[in-house]
């Protein structure tokens, strides 16, 4: 067994050639945004450790307590803005279409969340799951969830806790998380088994490759010969197994790992969103194909607002200045010579 290699450039040699990359994200991305665990050293809510109420055992003894505690880290995952290591893999899932797999906190589409999620509820009656962003979740938890030990417990009865919605229900509902205890969704287990089967790169981000998910999955992998990539605060023994280990805060390290590739800029094929606004400022020089056409010549102007659908072909040189207006679906034809001016409003 070798050292991990710590090598970038080679990292994203490989990273430019990969057909599916699978990602695998635990609670370390969100940590980063000060979005508290509750494990380890110093890790509680109250005096009590994530372990301690994330069962079903603490739940039917204590559901009002045990809201409590899951009110309280929704409430704090709503005031956080996605962190740099979040946009990153958001916008690698969108120009690349690929899948990630994050413990609880995914909340992007394309993610497999084999924890569940703190904004879905599961009803303990008729067993409906479904999606719950509301804030505060029921009116009697509002204000409640206060993480100081000298808090008193709002001790709230189980009829004004949070209720299933479905007609002539009103059963009880839990978080839709996979506490300690329980089996993970084999469905879902599944599906994720099938991504990673397939992919030929792998990351790992912000968990250590010894925890869940991580340590499920991404030594099977890179037993398969596959290069698998960890980006984390933590060495573990199981780095070994790897072949890059990049070290440090994941916002910082993973947004260099993940950014488009040089030759990428000479290539453009797929679904450019955000990265219009953000790389497109000025001139265009060179060949651009829109919707299998070919657009030539200079275009000069700005671009602002979004840009969503298919850009396809290849752009050489320097592109500066703002793009203004929509693009939409398709642009036929072919345009030769100068552009020049204010691109504002619909193309469709
Ligand atoms: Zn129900």
């Amino acid at each position: 067994m070798s050292q991990p290699s710590s090598d970038l450039a080679a990292f994203r040699e490989i990273f430019s050639k990969a057909k599916h990359v699978a990602i695998l994200t635990g609670a370390g991305v969100s940590a980063e945004s000060g979005v508290p665990t509750f494990r380890g050293a110093g890790g509680y809510w109250r005096k009590w450790q994530a372990q301690q109420l994330a069962t079903p055992e603490a739940f039917s003894r204590n559901p009002s307590r045990v809201w409590e505690f899951y009110h309280y880290r929704r409430e704090v995952m709503g005031t956080k803005e996605p962190n740099p290591a979040h946009l990153a893999i958001a916008e690698c899932q969108e120009r690349l279409g690929r899948t990630s797999t994050s413990s609880t906190d995914g909340g992007s589409k394309d993610v497999l969340e084999i924890h569940g999620s703190l904004f879905k509820t599961l009803c303990l009656s008729c067993g409906h799951e479904s999606a719950n962003h509301k804030s505060p979740i029921c009116a009697a938890l509002e204000g409640k969830g206060a993480p100081d030990p000298n808090t008193d417990e709002a001790q709230i009865p189980v009829d004004d806790l949070p209720r299933c919605e479905e007609a002539g229900c009103r059963g009880l509902l839990r978080p839709a998380v996979v506490w300690f205890g329980e089996t993970l969704d084999s469905n879902l287990l599944e599906r994720v088994e099938e991504e990673l089967d397939s992919c030929d790169l792998c990351l790992v981000v912000g968990t250590s490759s010894i925890v869940y998910p991580a340590a499920m999955f991404a030594p099977q992998v890179a037993a398969r010969g596959v290069p698998v990539a960890e980006f984390n605060m933590e060495n573990t023994p199981a780095t070994m197994r790897f072949k890059f280990h990049f070290h440090g805060p994941c916002g910082t390290t993973l947004p260099q790992a993940l950014a488009r590739h040089q030759s990428e800029a000479q290539k453009v094929e797929g679904e450019v969103e955000r990265e219009v606004e953000r790389e497109v400022e000025g001139e265009v020089e060179g060949e651009v194909v829109v919707g299998g056409r070919k657009v030539e010549g200079e275009v000069e102007g700005e671009v602002e607002k979004e840009v969503d659908g298919e850009v396809e072909g290849e752009v050489d040189g320097e592109v500066e200045g703002e793009v203004d207006g929509e693009v939409e679906g398709e642009v036929e034809g072919e345009v030769e010579g100068e552009l020049e001016g204010e691109v504002e409003g619909d193309l469709k």
